[in-house]
């Protein structure tokens, strides 16, 4: 069984989630099992040459510490407003309805910092795409966006414009 049967397999769909006419893709039953868990953790930190992997908040804390740690480096956390305690950068992008803002800490990273970015799904782009805003304005160089899973339908892929997406699964 390869790597993407066996993701595929322990991903959930759930309808009506968050709201009606979603499906939310649910990595619930992934992380529960061992081998799966270990496998992608395995595949998300294959070759990596970084100082940084951010996770953004919240089921790509869970991906990324453990990718940094098999990668050798430090975990940087990418969070909703007004979650992390020190100085922040703040970048805002555009929801269906309405907006959000993310954060990063000033110094979470050395100048010229290699970075890798890990979340569980993208969908449209947007979160990703701030992310990549957000490290750069710190000083750091974001070297790849790895995901779990892209959906490609929701063209996330075009808004990030990143060249070194690189996504475990798509649907
Ligand atoms: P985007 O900004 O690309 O539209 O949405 C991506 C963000 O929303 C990610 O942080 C991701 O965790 C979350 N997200 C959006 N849709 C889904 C989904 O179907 N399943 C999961 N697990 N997360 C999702």
């Amino acid at each position: 069984q390869d790597l993407s049967d066996l993701i595929l397999s322990r991903i959930r769909d759930v309808s009506d989630y968050p709201k009606p006419g979603i499906v939310f893709k649910d990595i619930t039953p992934l992380l529960a099992d061992h081998v799966a868990f270990t496998a992608v953790v395995e595949a998300l930190a294959d070759g990596l040459d970084v100082d940084k992997v951010v996770g953004i908040e919240a089921r790509g804390f869970i991906l990324a510490a453990p990718v940094a740690l098999r990668a050798g480096a430090g975990f940087v956390p990418v969070r909703k407003k007004g979650k992390l305690p020190a100085q922040t950068l703040e970048a805002s992008y555009d929801l269906e309805y309405g907006s959000a803002v993310i954060e990063v800490h000033r110094d979470a990273f050395e100048p010229g910092d290699r970075v890798l970015i890990v979340d569980d799904v993208l969908a449209t782009g947007g979160t990703a795409a701030a992310a990549v805003e957000l490290v750069g304005r710190a000083g750091a160089e974001v070297v790849g966006v790895s995901m779990l899973m892209e959906l490609s339908f929701l063209k996330g892929r075009e808004r990030l414009g990143h060249p070194a997406l690189r996504a475990l699964v798509a649907l």
